[in-house]
């Protein structure tokens, strides 16, 4: 009787894991889907806690209620712009969890262990020790603990590829004699090592990719732990979180038009100085007043948001000037770049936050076509995401990465501090254009001075 209610939660466990991850996949059901993925993992941990196995609850009462206070103030304080971090770290602490299973398990049977079992154990063992100490670097990097910028040495990729080789050897080793403890332990630690060396060559500004790839490494070393401990929702769950981290790694690169191999071995940093831009003539600078008249007597008007958005935190005074120009009867638009940001859906998780209906927010197949008619497209903090070289200029880096082609409006405001660059660190021949106008300032103050003026205009 025991068994079949652990098999109903688990299988309960797997259904609502698939139909979270499905609601995931837009963001008007995400927050629906977030909520059938907890209540999926409540039905896990109940139908584990049920185990036979289970000897005593005290470590793991004292365990659950660490992790939920730590979990609890994760939540509560974290805000919204460090949540890159905040998922490296979550990574760290799951993939720590795999191998230490993983460790327990060779402790226990080493020696004993079949084929099928050590290769499982092994696996899990080798992803989840690199993940745990790649994400941590991705977080030191991210929040500024260590140098963003790539850490490069002379020979770096043969020294990494060298270690990989010797890690994998002593996994193939241990396949054939599981009962090599010394050669258990080296992979351990060349695993941990490996996850620094991997992660210290990429640019802080790549960790997005790197998470998700990590999330996927991760999923995968939860599942391999399934295969060693026989647990069936583990083996699905991880399956599930290995294979949609994958794509999201995928589906980055290809917004960003980079290979993975690019991203993990290429040491492309946040900066490239001096790219080929066909940057030529001069900013023309406007003033607020000027900018929020034009705007309150437009038809239509596009907003950009991008990565100087996030970190000035404008949603909320970009919510507020969109509604002071729908009181107007000005229709307002959001454009939204699968990129803008440094995460995916970066712009979409602080627009829900300043309550921005879905229905405002548009794709880029979907606006590009409507910038020829709009009289205005209000670029807040985006850079590369509106770079039109990557349209104009094959020699460029960027070339290929698919824009919001605001250049093509009747008028472009460019809301950003200074002479900034992006991410890419490339010249914008937008902000030279005669039709492009430089309104400088921090994006939030700068909104709420355009509020004002536009309620006034
Ligand atoms: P961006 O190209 O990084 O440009 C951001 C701009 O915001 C800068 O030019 C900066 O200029 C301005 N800015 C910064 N702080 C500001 C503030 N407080 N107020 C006003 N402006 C501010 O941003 P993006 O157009 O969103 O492009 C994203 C880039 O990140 C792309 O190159 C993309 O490939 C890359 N990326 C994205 C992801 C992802 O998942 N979203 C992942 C990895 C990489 P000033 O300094 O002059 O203010």
């Amino acid at each position: 009787m025991r068994d079949y209610f652990i098999e109903i939660c688990y299988l309960a466990a797997s259904v609502l894991f698939i139909l979270g991850l499905r609601g995931l996949s837009h963001p008007e059901s995400a927050r629906r889907g977030m909520q059938l993925a907890e209540f999926g993992m409540l039905m896990a941990i109940i139908g584990t806690l049920m185990k036979r196995e289970i000897i005593g609850f005290e470590w793991i009462i004292a365990g659950l209620f660490l992790g939920s206070t730590i979990g609890l103030a994760i939540g509560l304080w974290v805000p919204m712009t460090a949540m890159p971090q905040r998922t490296a770290f979550s990574h760290a602490c799951g993939a720590l969890a795999a191998s230490l299973v993983g460790v327990a398990e060779y402790s226990l049977h080493g020696a004993h262990l079949t084929g099928f079992k050590m290769g499982a154990i092994s696996f899990e063992v080798l992803l989840g020790s690199l993940t745990t100490t790649g994400s941590l670097i991705a977080f030191a990097k991210l929040e500024g603990m260590i140098r963003g910028a790539p850490i490069t040495y002379k020979g770096q990729n043969v020294f990494n590829l060298s270690l990989l080789a010797v890690t994998i050897g002593c996994f193939v080793a241990l396949l054939l004699n599981p009962g090599l403890a010394p050669l258990f332990y080296l992979m351990l630690a060349l695993a941990f090592a490996f996850g620094i060396l991997l992660v210290l060559p990429i640019g802080a500004a790549d960790m997005p990719v790197v998470i998700a790839l990590l999330n996927s490494y991760a999923g995968l070393a939860a599942a391999a732990t399934g295969f060693a401990i026989g647990n069936n929702v583990l083996i699905i769950a991880g399956t599930l979180d290995g294979g949609s981290g994958f794509i999201l790694s995928i589906l980055m690169c290809k917004a960003m038009n980079r290979s993975i191999t690019n991203v993990l071995f290429g040491a492309f940093g946040s900066v490239i100085e001096g790219g080929p831009a066909t940057a030529a003539g001069e900013m023309r600078e406007v003033n607020g007043e000027d900018v929020a008249v034009q705007m309150a007597y437009a038809r239509q008007v596009v907003i950009v948001p991008g990565y100087g958005m996030a970190t000035a935190q404008a949603q909320h005074a970009l919510r507020e000037l969109a509604n002071a120009l729908e009181e107007r009867g000005v229709s307002v638009k959001f454009a939204i770049h699968p990129v803008a940001g440094r995460m995916p859906g970066h712009m979409n998780v602080l627009l829900a936050e300043a309550n921005v209906p879905y229905s405002q927010l548009y794709e880029l197949e979907q606006i590009n076509p409507e910038f020829p008619l709009t009289d205005v497209a209000l670029v807040v903090g985006a850079n590369d995401v509106v770079n039109p070289d990557a349209r104009d200029n094959p020699g460029s880096p960027i070339a290929g990465m698919p824009i919001l082609e605001v250049d093509r409006a009747k008028s472009v405001v460019v809301l950003k501090r200074g002479q900034g660059r992006g991410f890419s660190g490339l010249e914008n021949p937008l902000f030279f254009k005669a039709n492009c106008g430089m309104l400088y300032g921090d994006a939030k103050e700068t909104l709420t001075q355009l509020v004002q003026a536009a309620r006034k205009a």
